[in-house]
């Protein structure tokens, strides 16, 4: 039943594809560029790629396709020794991103809990090279929680990036349940709250996975949580199980109650709330930034 509702979702988006879609999905060819958005057989990209004039998303993945932890909720591969990064693929990404003619690009990757900075220099020397090449796009990085590594948060912050998201993905209690036992929520907090100290400028940003067994006062927890470290941006998405190995759905949560969680978060003073059953940390992003940054 899960499956066959996943799938149905996935049709009745994918059926509303518009042309600017096509024109994004055109100009990729022969670029060499992997994006999740296509990996991930997103439901949304109809909507990023086609976004409104100026707001057209996309989200890269670096660092290869295998990650060193293992998350409950996650479909991608892992292993405690992931074969090397691409040494020469910042340069390699930038390029072929400041070639498309994107609005606004999400950075992601792996964890990379084998590399000494947890891959946090390569994510800057990514951006860097992209913002040499093209000062327009704006650039948010989805990174780890670097295990708390500051010198790592700092890195990747210095590097001239516009967000910075990190995704708590559920309430405090749940965190084990949900993430691999070497994340943590306060530890995620303390990473969020240290970006926003370095660069007031900076927009920060997070994402909770709704539907695997969290309570509304858990939730309201989390929203105060992630405000009180500067916290501007958050995302709300129902949580649909990869396969019959992951966790399972606690909940498909009603459409009123996303509803009624972004008017939630707006009063509590986040300057934009993206919420619904299909919304991904890098939802339409580049639109949500445009509304943060009016907001
Ligand atoms: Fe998936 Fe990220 Fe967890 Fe790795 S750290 S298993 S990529 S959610
Ligand atoms: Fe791509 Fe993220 Fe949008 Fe999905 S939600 S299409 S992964 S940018």
């Amino acid at each position: 039943a899960v499956k066959n509702r996943e799938e149905e979702m996935h049709r009745s988006v994918l059926g509303q594809l518009k042309p600017d879609y096509v024109k994004v999905k055109e100009s990729l060819k022969g670029l060499n560029l992997t994006t999740v958005c296509e990996e991930a057989k997103c439901p949304n990209i109809g909507e990023c790629w086609g976004g409104l004039e100026g707001t057209a998303t996309a989200t890269i993945m670096l660092m290869g396709d295998t990650c060193t932890r293992g998350c409950k909720f996650c479909h991608i591969k892992t292993s405690r020794a992931p074969p090397p990064v691409d040494e020469d693929e910042p340069r390699k990404v930038a390029e072929a991103i400041s070639k498309w003619g994107l609005d606004y690009v999400v950075l992601t990757s792996v964890d990379r809990d084998d590399m000494p900075d947890g891959g946090a220099g390569h994510f800057a020397r990514t951006i860097s090279t992209l913002k040499d090449l093209n000062s327009k796009v704006k650039i948010e990085a989805l990174v780890s929680d670097f295990q708390g590594n500051e010198a790592c948060v700092k890195t990747v912050v210095d590097s001239g990036l516009d967000v910075y998201a990190h995704n708590i993905e559920t309430v405090e209690r749940l965190q084990g349940r949900v993430r691999d036992h070497r994340a943590g929520y306060k530890q995620s907090l303390k990473t969020l709250e240290y970006a926003k100290s370095l660069r007031q400028d900076l927009v920060t940003k997070s994402s909770i996975m709704l539907g695997v067994g969290e309570k509304d006062e858990e939730v309201f927890q989390a929203m105060r949580d992630l405000r009180s470290v500067g916290v501007e941006i958050l995302t709300f998405g129902q949580y649909l199980r990869p396969s019959r190995r992951h966790m399972r759905v606690y909940e498909y949560v009603p459409m009123d109650k996303y509803d009624y969680w972004k008017r939630e978060g707006e009063a509590l003073g986040f300057a934009f709330v993206a919420s619904g059953p299909l919304v991904r940390s890098s939802y339409k992003a580049g639109e949500f930034f445009i509304s943060a940054m009016l907001n």
